[in-house]
């Protein structure tokens, strides 16, 4: 009956512990209450509470703090320690508890081991949403095709979300707000970054967030065939129009190393952003294939002739034939430049 009685009394007590969860049978975890766990990384929590030949103990892995479940609850709310110890032990033997020194027994749960798993992403799917939720209802304004519903993600928060996959302190990261969600993985389904897409107003209408520090916001690896033809965009949602296309996030699009007899960078159709003509010349320099585009039409991106009505083969006609590098390219964009809309 003690363990039951153990049991009762950390949920008696978790409204007091920061990020509590359940883990898993006699398992939970919580902030530690006694060292504040990390003040720089929010979602960092290395308390457990687990269990040993029928009670429940608790450790700190970050201060080293370990007790049996009674003496920490002592800590937390004396009064509560009260009910406790006459709950758990009865009235009679409620003053020799005090005294008594209980041995704690080693806390040996292991680590879950890392080996290449893809990341489960812990929010609702496009396709698992109401047919009339707003994120599912831009999801479809903008087109996106139908395979990849399972493949974007609603975030009601989506900075509390960036903390809980992110090593890096995201506290800062504008307002709490909503957002669409298109996570990057690595070639083996790790997830290494993640866009957010503003859906109501807001000034940051991208945010792009890594899990390390050190990984690249690569979209689109975790479906990438190295031996075909690559094409490369400027924003996720672009590239899900396109047969093997990566995007990178943001970024330059020449961080990534590639072959470049075999990758088509794809820029944004945007001659008066000055940022955009930069890079699209430094590309050509640099011995890119470039798509320059044409005058016939008006449009920004990929996504805004999906919306125009154009079908992927036409776009991939297009792009094939305005696909140019060198000499040809430098002047083609010279020219492009000169488009005055
Ligand atoms: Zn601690």
């Amino acid at each position: 009956m003690s363990l039951y009685t153990d049991q009762k009394y950390v949920g008696l007590l978790s409204p007091r512990l920061d990020l509590f969860k359940q883990v898993r049978q006699n398992l939970w975890n919580s902030r530690c209450p006694i060292c504040g766990d990390s003040s720089k990384n929010k979602s960092k929590k290395r308390l457990y509470i687990y269990e040993k030949k029928q009670s429940l103990f608790v450790k700190c892995h970050n201060c080293g703090y370990g007790s049996n479940l009674g003496n920490f609850i002592k800590e937390l709310d004396p009064h509560l320690h009260g009910q406790y110890v006459v709950e758990r032990y009865g009235e009679g033997t409620k003053h020799m508890v005090f005294g008594k020194k209980e041995k704690i027994p080693e806390f040996n749960f292991e680590k879950p081991k890392f080996k290449p798993q893809p990341t489960k992403i812990n929010l609702p799917s496009i396709d698992e949403l109401d047919g009339e939720h707003f994120a599912r209802k831009y999801f479809e304004s903008r087109k996106i095709p139908e395979s990849f519903k399972d493949k974007v993600y609603f975030a009601e928060d989506f900075r509390e979300w960036a903390q809980e996959i992110s090593k890096i302190d995201y506290s800062n990261l504008g307002k709490d707000e909503p957002r669409m969600v298109i996570p990057f993985f690595d070639m083996e389904g790790k997830l290494i970054a993640a866009q957010g897409r503003a859906l109501g107003k807001s000034e940051l209408r991208y945010i792009t967030v890594k899990v390390e520090e050190s990984y690249r916001k690569i979209y689109g690896l975790d479906r990438w065939n190295p031996e075909d033809t690559t094409y490369i965009t400027e924003g996720p949602i672009d590239s899900m129009f396109l047969p093997n296309c990566l995007a990178v996030a943001g970024g330059d699009l020449q961080t990534i190393k590639m072959d470049k007899e075999q990758t088509v960078l794809i820029f944004d159709n945007e001659p008066r952003n000055e940022h955009t003509v930069k890079k699209l010349m430094k590309a050509i320099d640099d011995g890119w294939s470039v798509v320059i585009w044409g005058k016939e039409r008006k449009f920004k991106d990929i996504n805004d002739l999906i919306m125009s009505g154009l079908l992927t083969d036409e776009i991939l006609f297009i792009i094939n034939k305005r696909t140019m590098r060198g000499l040809e390219a430098d002047w083609a964009a010279r020219e492009w430049r000169n488009v005055q809309y």
